[in-house]
């Protein structure tokens, strides 16, 4: 990774927080590797076992296991992030674009697990209809923009 891309990613965490996605799948072998680092998994009915997210590796905005992370880590690229190393945006105006998103989860709620923790928690209210308008209409926000600068038509299957 080159460093402004680096650079970027080390100012986001969003797809490793809880923000963008709840899990990443795995395969058996990069779970039996995680479960050694004492990470906790998720198993799901079907057998599959994914991480769950915000990541347990993730200190700060920072991977802990970045050298061993999962295949669908390493493969990952967000929108914004291919908008960057296309030379499609600048470093600057990718970082304002990572600070509009904070700035519009943050707006959401704040949880003391962090931004990803705050918006799952939005999102189950939200579905079980119990999540006040204001915010209500903050989540729709919130899940607009991180849709057209991140998530895009690319998601990190395990959504
Ligand atoms: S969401 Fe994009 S910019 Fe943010 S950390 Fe992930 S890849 Fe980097
Ligand atoms: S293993 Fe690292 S790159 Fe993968 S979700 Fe966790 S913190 Fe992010």
């Amino acid at each position: 990774m080159t460093s402004s891309l680096s650079t970027l990613c080390l100012h986001c965490g969003m797809c490793c927080d809880g923000t963008l996605f709840t899990q990443v799948p795995l395969q058996p072998a990069e779970a039996q590797a995680l479960r050694q680092k004492g990470l906790s998994l998720l198993v799901k009915e079907d057998g599959a076992v994914a991480l769950p997210q915000r990541c347990a590796a993730l200190e700060g905005l920072c991977c802990t296991v970045y050298e061993e992370r999962p295949d669908a880590c390493r493969r990952y690229r967000c929108q914004l992030f291919n908008a960057l190393a296309e030379g499609e945006v600048s470093l600057e105006e990718a970082k304002g674009v990572v600070d509009t998103a904070h700035a519009k989860v943050d707006a959401v709620g704040s949880a003391e697990s962090g931004r990803g923790s705050a918006m799952r928690q939005a999102r189950v209210a939200a579905a079980s209809l119990t999540l006040p308008p204001e915010t209500r209409e903050a989540l729709a926000h919130a899940e607009v923009y991180l849709d057209k600068h991140f998530r895009g038509r690319f998601r990190r299957s395990g959504g």
